[in-house]
């Protein structure tokens, strides 16, 4: 689209991509028009202030399709079996995301993407990726799901030489026409089923990333889908398969030899084989999959043609966002470690396996997960176990099963003291050298307002502790 004067477009949902993308395309000289399922008085003072530019808003009507429209700009977070797309499809009228818009408005000039997904390491990856990228000098952002908005990225002021884009799969499924320079899968661990419908259709929707890649799809030899998916891809001529791996790599991989990061995929010097990043103690934290995040951002900086020397400077000055296995103390030998980030079994999983011996403090709800897999693998790191929120029964059978000689404290609690609670009797499980794990595998809303007020209870509750 290039002329969007008159242009009737139908917004579906206000809130943070919904209003951005109303202003831009009103701006733009269509005639655009809001539906929002909510009446309430968010979704209220949102309206009155795009009605006060002249945009038309419908709220608690998100269902039906405004007659004329020639186009569906969508949340990314709506239902694909929503009637208003059912309504689309039968109207011939096409769906974009706010991503596929921010690709369509892009100026002919506009900065190549890097982009990634994966069930988790998303935020961690982009923004480490973000670093490697400004490490070489050049002007990026890490955007989209995170900081800089796309449409902001894309219409700004600000010029940029490359962006770090990160990806969910709810934004994939509904970018039709994007394009990236490179992608990375990370990993695909089930989730999000009940919006994509099964696991096949959440696979192929992750998959969207790599169509049409330039240089590089990257993925992660350990998680076998993740390269399937490369496989089904339709990419352009020359674009490469790269795997990362946590062992020693093959060619075209990277991987780590001895402590080090190297590189078999893109080497400078022709007369070597490998070429050395990074070390892992570079990598903050170094868990393994942070690592593993490390090796996907590095492939893709150097799919862009960035030298060695910035992938290595670029993870040394990145430092991990909060509750993201952050550590918070020492007390009594015992290290207090807040992964709260940590909202689906997939990553607590990650987590568990980066220590040894771990009082582990898990639960809230559950969504629909079950902890029989999650247990059994990590049975063998627990000390003891600390069980809060809403869904705690779940994993308190599962570790049954599993893990029935392992100390559990059930906490029937969901008050705002029960973390303090939970982190006593964590410290009374611990012995000196353990540590005392925050990783709920559990979404955070039954007790807290956000996986943020989680971790800042933890740290609270453990700062009450050494005092
Ligand atoms: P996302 O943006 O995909 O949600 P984040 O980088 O914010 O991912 O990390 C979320 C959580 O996922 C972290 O707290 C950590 O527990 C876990 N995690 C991070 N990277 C990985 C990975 N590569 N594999 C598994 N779990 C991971």
């Amino acid at each position: 689209v290039t002329d969007w004067q008159g242009k009737n477009v139908t917004v579906a949902g206000l809130g943070v991509s919904g209003v951005p993308a109303a202003k831009v395309l009103h701006g733009l000289g269509a005639q655009v028009t809001v539906v929002n399922d909510g009446d309430d008085e968010r979704a209220r003072a949102q309206a009155a202030e795009l009605e006060a530019l002249g945009i038309t808003v419908r709220l608690g009507d998100g269902d039906t399709l405004p007659q004329d429209t020639e186009l569906v700009v969508t949340a990314p977070g709506w239902k694909p079996d929503k009637p208003l797309f059912a309504a689309a499809a039968q109207a011939g009228v096409p769906v974009w995301g706010d991503v596929e818009l921010a690709w369509r408005l892009r100026g002919p000039d506009a900065a190549p993407w890097l982009a990634v997904t994966g069930t988790n390491g998303k935020t961690t990856t982009v923004q480490m990726l973000a670093s490697i990228l400004k490490a070489a000098g050049l002007r990026t952002a890490a955007v989209g799901n995170i900081g800089v908005s796309l449409l902001d990225a894309v219409l700004g002021d600000e010029q940029y030489d490359v962006l770090a884009v990160e990806l969910s799969s709810y934004q994939l499924h509904w970018a039709p026409s994007l394009r990236a320079h490179s992608a990375a899968v990370l990993n695909l661990a089930p989730d999000h089923l009940d919006w994509h419908g099964s696991m096949e259709a959440y696979a192929a929707d992750k998959g969207r990333i790599y169509e049409g890649n330039r240089i590089a799809c990257v993925y992660n030899v350990a998680d076998e889908a993740t390269e399937n998916l490369v496989r089904a891809a339709d990419v352009e001529e020359g674009c490469r398969a790269v795997g990362f791996t946590l062992g020693t790599p093959g060619p075209s991989q990277l991987g780590v030899v001895e402590g080090i990061l190297v590189d078999r995929a893109f080497v400078e010097n022709r007369q070597k084989n490998a070429q050395e990043l990074a070390e892992v103690a570079d990598v903050n934290p170094p868990a393994p999959h942070n690592v593993a995040n490390a090796l996907a951002a590095a492939a893709l900086a150097r799919a862009f043609g960035v030298p060695a020397k910035a992938v290595r400077d670029g993870l040394r000055a990145f430092t991990p966002d909060a509750h993201r296995i952050a550590h918070v103390a020492d007390v009594d030998g015992v290290a207090y470690v807040d992964d709260s980030k940590a909202t689906n079994t997939h990553a607590a999983e990650a987590s568990l396996a980066a220590y040894e011996s771990i009082v582990w403090i898990a639960g809230g709800l559950a969504k629909g997960a079950t902890f029989d897999e999650l247990v059994a693998k990590s049975a063998k790191h627990l000390r003891g176990v600390v069980l809060i929120g809403a869904d705690r029964a779940l994993i308190r059978e599962a570790l049954a099963r599993h893990a029935p000689e392992v100390p559990v404290v059930d906490l029937d609690r969901t008050d705002t003291g029960a973390m303090l609670a939970a982190v006593r009797e964590a410290r009374r499980l611990a012995t000196a050298g353990d540590t005392v794990l925050l990783a709920p595998a559990c979404a955070s809303m039954d007790m807290f307002a956000n996986y943020n007020k989680r971790g800042d209870a933890f740290a609270e509750a453990v700062r009450e502790l050494g005092a």
